[in-house]
């Protein structure tokens, strides 16, 4: 009876002491439980993946263009072949919220896994192979901190010969957007201008009141309509 008793109580001492271990040890696995799978069969709008079980996802953190001033050939094409056909896990960090589309994102935002390891988020950005995406969402600080850092650098596009440039500045105050160029610009302290290297994709929550300059947009009107190119 005494030695039922002492068994007892010591498989009930180790349990209490495996237990965490038992945890710990399967972190990594519970980590694999978050991460989806899927292959990149198209990429679409610069930088949503679009993948063979027919989900689209977003890319949080970097920015690809498709069209436009400071659209840059390489980044499109760098993406395509770090990602097309490739197996990847993800990690969705923002769900698309119904509630608010049209100002939220159409598509997830997720953190992007190749062969296990690399992050892809942060690796277009570290190597100036994107812009780096406004907006709300997880992660943004360290994101725009990476995109810093590869323009203080000259990483990738940063260190051509012909580096972008910011083409609107929002003024902090008015929350109101020009081009760089504006007139009506010349009077704002650099300070509170925000430079911007393209239209921010969403309109978020957060900038319901933001309006566009009425001077410089008419005077890209004006331009549109003599067949000049101004921006
Ligand atoms: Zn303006």
């Amino acid at each position: 009876m005494k030695n039922t008793k002492f068994i007892f109580i010591f498989l009930f001492v180790s349990l209490v002491f495996l237990l965490p271990i038992l945890f710990a040890l399967s972190e990594d696995d519970r980590q694999k439980e978050i991460l989806h799978e899927g292959t990149v069969v198209d990429i679409i709008n610069g930088d949503v993946l679009v993948l063979d079980n027919s989900e689209e996802i977003d890319i949080a953190g970097p920015h690809i263009l498709t069209k436009g001033k400071n659209y840059r050939p390489e980044m499109a094409k760098n993406i395509r072949d770090l990602l097309l056909n490739q197996k990847i896990r993800y990690e969705i960090i923002l769900e698309q919220n119904k509630k608010y589309q049209g100002r939220y994102p159409l598509h997830e935002l997720v953190v992007v896994y190749l062969n296990d390891k690399i992050n892809v988020n942060e690796k277009l950005l570290r190597e100036g192979m994107a812009y780096f995406d406004y907006g709300y969402y997880p992660g943004v600080e360290a994101y725009k901190k990476l995109n810093e850092e590869a323009i203080r650098n000259k990483k990738g596009v940063w260190g051509t010969t012909d580096p972008p440039q910011p083409i609107y500045a929002r003024e902090k105050s008015w929350l109101r957007y020009h081009y760089v160029d504006c007139k009506k610009l010349k009077g704002v302290r650099q300070k509170d201008r925000k430079y911007y290297y393209y239209r921010p994709k969403y309109i978020w929550a957060y900038h319901t009141f933001d309006f566009d300059c009425r001077y410089c947009a008419l005077i890209e009107e004006r331009a549109k309509a003599e067949g000049k190119e101004i921006k």
